[in-house]
C-alpha cells in the first residue's frame, strides 16, 4: 500500500496516473456534445450504488474506468457553450495547474510552519485584492471556501464590533434580492428571526436607498441597533448591483458596518471598461469575492476582505499546539510585544474561520502570472457584453418576456405565448420547458421566481457561448413550452 503514498519513490506512479487522470478529463472535454446526458438520478444511482467501496480496485485505471460510468460521462459540464444556468464558470487552465500543484503539495494555510511561503502569496493576493477594490492602507482578509462563509464571517466582524451583547437589538438591512447566506449567517451569529431586515429593490432589481433610509430611521427610532448594511454588488438572480455610494453615504450616517457581498460582481475589479459599476466599493468596511464565479477559478476560491485589518481580532483563537499566546508573550518579556511577534510569524489562522484550509489563493496566483488581471477582465467583459446581446434578442422576440437589462451577465425572462392568458398555464410551461430542455441534455438554463411567477434564467459565464446559442436555445424553450400547452390546454 506504501506504493500509493506520494513520496520521492513514487514519482513515476504520481506522474503516471495524473497524466492519465488528465487525458481523460482532456478528451471528454473535447467531445462532450452537449452540457449535460439528460441521466436521472434512478437512471444513474444504480452503478454508484453497485460499487463496493470495500473492495478497491487497486489500480488508478481500473478507478478512472469505473469513474466514467458513476460520473464523468454524465457530469455537468460548464465548459460548454450552452450551458448557462448558475453561477459556475468554465475554468482558466492556469487555475487547474495551480490546483494540481497545491493538491500534492498539501500545504495548510492555517500557520506559517504548515505552509511557508504559501501563506506569503496568500497575502500578497489579498493586498492585490484589497488595492482594487481600494480600501485603504489598513485593509487586510483571508481566503475563504465560498461566499456564503465570506458573508457568514463580515456579519460576524460586524456584530463583534457593536460591542453590544444584547443581541436581539442588532438589525441587518439588505436588499430582498440579497443572497440567503445573509438570513443564515445572522441566525448562525445568534441574531433574532426578524433581525434581518428586507429592503424592497427598484425595477433594475437594485435596492430602494430611500426605502433603506426609512428603515434605519424607524431602527433608531425603536431604540435598536443597526448593526451592518450589506450592499448587494451583482445579485445572484439578476447580476443588479445596490446604488453603493448612497448605502455607503446612510452607513456612516448611521454607524452601520457596510458590507459589500460581490461574489457575483467582483469580477469587475479586473475589468478595463467596466470597473466603475463597482464605484463606491471602496468605501465598504468588508467586501466579499468569489473568485470561483467571475474569476473563472475552479471551486472554491474566494476571500473576505476587510477595510480594517484589526477587526480580523474577532476570528482570533489561540491554541498551544497551533499559535500559541504564551509565545507572544514570552517574547514581549524578551523585549518585543506580541503584535510584533505576531507579525513575525504571520499565522494566518488568526484571521480564518477555517483552521486547516486549502491553499487556493495558488490558482488565482497561477492565473495572474500566466494571463494578467486584464486577461480575466477581458473574459467577464465578454459574457457581460453577449448578455447585452441577448438581451437585445429577448427584447426583440414576441415570444419573451425579459425582465431587466442586464448590468453583469445574467438575463431573466419567460416565455408568454399570445394565445394563452392564464399565467399559472405560462408558469407550468415555463417550469415544463426548463426540465425537459434539462432532460434533453441540450442546454441547461436555470428557473426563478419574479413577483411570485415562475421565469427562466441565463447566467452567463462562458465567453465560448455566442448570440447564436442563446437564440437556439430560447427556440427550444419556445419549442419544449408549446409542446407542453398543447398536450395540456386541449381546452384552448
Ligand atoms: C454565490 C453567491 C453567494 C454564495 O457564495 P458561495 O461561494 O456559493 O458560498 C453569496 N452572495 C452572492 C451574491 C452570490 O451570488
Amino acid at each position: 500500500m506504501r506504493s500509493h503514498l506520494l513520496n520521492d519513490t513514487t514519482t513515476e506512479s504520481y506522474r503516471r496516473s495524473v497524466t492519465e487522470g488528465v487525458e481523460r478529463v482532456a478528451r471528454k472535454l473535447a467531445t462532450t456534445r452537449g452540457p449535460f446526458t439528460g441521466v436521472t438520478p434512478s437512471e444513474l444511482a444504480p452503478a454508484v450504488d453497485a460499487v463496493d467501496l470495500d473492495r478497491p480496485l487497486g489500480d488508478a485505471s481500473a478507478a478512472l474506468d469505473e469513474l466514467e460510468d458513476v460520473y464523468l460521462r454524465d457530469a455537468v459540464y460548464f465548459h460548454h457553450p450552452r450551458y448557462l444556468a448558475h453561477l459556475n464558470c468554465p475554468v482558466v487552465i492556469p487555475a487547474v495547474l495551480g490546483e494540481a500543484v497545491l493538491s500534492a503539495v498539501n500545504s495548510s494555510l492555517d500557520t506559517w510552519d504548515q505552509s511557508a511561503g504559501g501563506t506569503l502569496i496568500e497575502r500578497k493576493l489579498i493586498d492585490w485584492t484589497t488595492r482594487r477594490i481600494g480600501l485603504g492602507p489598513l485593509a487586510d482578509g483571508v481566503f475563504t471556501s465560498g461566499g456564503t462563509q465570506s458573508n457568514l464571517q463580515a456579519l460576524l466582524l460586524a456584530r463583534e464590533e457593536t460591542g453590544t451583547t444584547d443581541l436581539s437589538k442588532l438589525r441587518i438591512f439588505s436588499s430582498e434580492c440579497s443572497h440567503f447566506s445573509v438570513q443564515k449567517s445572522a441566525r448562525l451569529l445568534g441574531l433574532g428571526r426578524d433581525a434581518v431586515v428586507s429592503v424592497p429593490v427598484d425595477r433594475n432589481r437594485r435596492m430602494q436607498s430611500v426605502v433603506l433610509a426609512a428603515e434605519l430611521e424607524a431602527c433608531r427610532a425603536e431604540g435598536l441597533i443597526p448593526m451592518a448594511i450589506v450592499a448587494t454588488a451583482g445579485t445572484t438572480d439578476f447580476g443588479s448591483i445596490d446604488p453603493l455610494p448612497e448605502i455607503a453615504n446612510l452607513a456612516a450616517e448611521y454607524g452601520a458596518w457596510m458590507h459589500v457581498d460581490a461574489a457575483y460582481g467582483c469580477g469587475l475589479l479586473a475589468s478595463r471598461t467596466r470597473r466603475h459599476l463597482l464605484d463606491g466599493i471602496e468605501r465598504a468596511d468588508s467586501v466579499t469575492v468569489d473568485y470561483h464565479k467571475s474569476f473563472f477559478q475552479p471551486v472554491s476560491s474566494s476571500a473576505v476582505l476587510v477595510r480594517d485589518g484589526a477587526t480580523l481580532r474577532h476570528a482570533t483563537y489561540h491554541a498551544d499546539y497551533l499559535n500559541p499566546l504564551p509565545q507572544a508573550l514570552g517574547s514581549a518579556r524578551a523585549g518585543g510585544t506580541p503584535s510584533t511577534l505576531a507579525e513575525k510569524i504571520p499565522n494566518q489562522v488568526d484571521k480564518s474561520l477555517q483552521t486547516t484550509r486549502r491553499f487556493d489563493a495558488l490558482k488565482l496566483w497561477m492565473t495572474l502570472r500566466v494571463m494578467g488581471a486584464d486577461g480575466i477582465g477581458e473574459l467577464f467583459d465578454e459574457v457581460c457584453g453577449l448578455a447585452r446581446e441577448g438581451f437585445e434578442l429577448l427584447a426583440a422576440d414576441p415570444r419573451y418576456d425579459v425582465v431587466v437589462e442586464p448590468q453583469l451577465s445574467t438575463l431573466v425572462y419567460r416565455y408568454v405565448p399570445e394565445a394563452v392568458t392564464d399565467p399559472a398555464d405560462i408558469d407550468r410551461a415555463n417550469l415544463y420547458a426548463r426540465k425537459a430542455l434539462f432532460a434533453s441534455g441540450e442546454a441547461v438554463v436555470a428557473g426563478t421566481k419574479v413577483d411570485g411567477r415562475q421565469y427562466l434564467k441565463f447566467t452567463l459565464l462562458n465567453p465560448e457561448t455566442t448570440p447564436a446559442d442563446i437564440a437556439a436555445v430560447l427556440d427550444l424553450i419556445a419549442g419544449h413550452a408549446e409542446q407542453y400547452l398543447g398536450e395540456n390546454l386541449v381546452h384552448a
